[in-house]
């Protein structure tokens, strides 16, 4: 029988760097984590050959001293709580005091760190989580980690990453989901040499979007500000006209923390679905702020998928706040469009608002049953590349007959004149039977 023995620091330290960090963009999250929950005003990412080389992190927050920076790199040293009643109240996002010493043990780990009452910052190296030297620095405020050769030590690990485009797409995914977050941050991430993003960190989301998706976004998009009770919701969401094949545009906060969540990504596909004749996925960042008793405490903390205490409310409150947006700016296309109808007889020319579907119990059951949902909710990133973007106006301007009778199933035997069209999305007929 073999001898019971107790793991070495640095043999613990691998073991967790397996759940702490799996991936590049896993440790690109855990450190600028670390740099928003450090005050940081600027942050910067810089990645080669997709994170596996290089992941440097720089931030302007608040730094550590150099005794601080030597805890920081022991395992469970933490600033952000002290005792287990600080877990119910913790508003950092870490506080496990592992990222860090897990993300030394797997890499060649260095960190500059100064804070603003200390002139000489300090310098610490780490190689697969044997400390090489810990010393003093000139350096700017704040701190700048950089990880180099991510898993030369755990081959395994090394084995499980993907190409490098796909990793460069998840760290661009991931950070793009921290900039959504946090508007009043500059987030600038460079991959390969090339600037790929940079955000104004002027608190405005618009801008954070158009910085990320692109200036054209600007205007396809429409504001999202609803309330319900206690629950808020605000965002953009695109124009019923501009959709995406995929889901990965689609970004949920709730309370300021990025998550996946079926009810409201089903109350989005369902939203678009009532008004458009073809699957597509609208690009959305939507925000929904409410009480914490709202949201379901039994999922796991460190896990992105959040589950509400009501899952259908949520799904009736984001599906009248996309609706709500939608019919906002519709109305708005009605009256520009009821200006250029001035040859029409005067009591056809009134134009009707949308109608809107209700969500009925039918749809709630739907999404709670689908359960090919949940697997759309990842994505490949060789799906990600296919992306296209398809402008409505590719479609045919003529109703089909088939598109005529899923508009309103009570028009089915009556011929339908078409006599305009708006947003290039919806087309005005009339009957010609009355
Ligand atoms: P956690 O975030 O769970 O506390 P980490 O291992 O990620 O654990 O970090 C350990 C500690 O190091 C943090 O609590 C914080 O005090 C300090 N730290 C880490 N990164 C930074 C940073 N960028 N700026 C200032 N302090 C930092
Ligand atoms: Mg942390």
């Amino acid at each position: 029988m073999r001898n019971v023995k107790m793991l070495d620091d640095n043999t613990i330290n691998k073991i967790a760097a397996g759940e702490v960090v799996d991936r590049p963009s896993s440790v690109v999250k855990e450190l600028v984590e670390n740099s928003i929950d450090a005050g940081s005003h600027r942050i910067e990412v810089e990645i080669q050959s997709g994170g596996t080389s290089l992941i440097r992190v720089t931030d302007d927050g608040i730094g550590m001293n150099e005794d601080d920076a030597r805890l920081s790199i022991q395992r469970h040293a933490t600033s952000k709580i002290s005792n287990v009643d600080d877990l119910f109240t913790i508003d950092t996002l870490g506080f496990r005091g592992e990222a860090l010493p897990s993300i030394a043990a797997v890499a060649r780990f260095s960190m500059h760190t100064r804070t603003r009452d200390s002139d000489l910052g300090t310098k610490v190296l780490i190689i697969g989580g044997k400390e090489k030297e810990i010393g003093s620095i000139g350096c700017a405020v704040g701190t700048t980690i950089q990880v180099e050769d991510l898993f030369f030590n755990t081959p395994a690990r090394k084995k499980f990453l993907k190409t490098n485009a796909t990793e460069t797409n998840r760290v661009q995914e991931i950070l793009s989901k921290l900039a959504f977050s946090h508007p009043e941050i500059s987030f600038k991430f460079i991959s390969g040499n090339r600037t790929i993003f940079q955000t104004p960190g002027n608190t405005d989301l618009l801008n954070v979007i158009c910085s990320i998706y692109g200036e054209t976004n600007r205007d396809l998009i429409l504001p999202i500000d609803f309330s319900d009770e206690e629950v808020f919701i605000t965002g953009y969401t695109s124009k019923p006209n501009y959709i995406k094949s995929s889901r990965a545009w689609q970004t949920i906060l709730v309370n300021g923390r990025a998550v996946q969540n079926r009810a409201v990504a089903k109350a989005l596909d369902n939203a678009y679905r009532s008004l458009i004749p073809r699957v597509g996925f609208p690009l959305s960042v939507i925000e929904i702020k409410l009480p914490t008793k709202f949201v379901d405490i039994n999922v796991h903390p460190q896990k992105t998928e959040l589950k509400f205490a009501d899952e259908s409310k949520i799904f009736h409150t984001v599906y009248h706040a996309i609706n709500d947006s939608i019919r906002k700016d519709s109305d708005h296309a009605n009256l520009k469009n009821f200006a250029l109808q001035k040859n029409l007889p005067k009591s056809k020319s009134k134009l009707e608002p949308f109608q809107f579907f209700e969500p009925s119990e039918k749809n709630i059951s739907e999404y709670v049953q689908d359960q090919k949902f949940s697997q759309d909710q990842t994505f490949t990133q060789e799906q990600n590349q296919k992306f296209v973007d398809t402008p409505f106006e590719k479609l045919p301007t003529e109703p089909t007959p088939k598109q005529r009778t899923t508009m309103d199933p009570n028009l089915r035997d009556d011929p339908l004149e078409p006599i305009g069209q708006i947003s290039k999305c919806y087309i005005i007929a009339k009957d010609s039977t009355g």
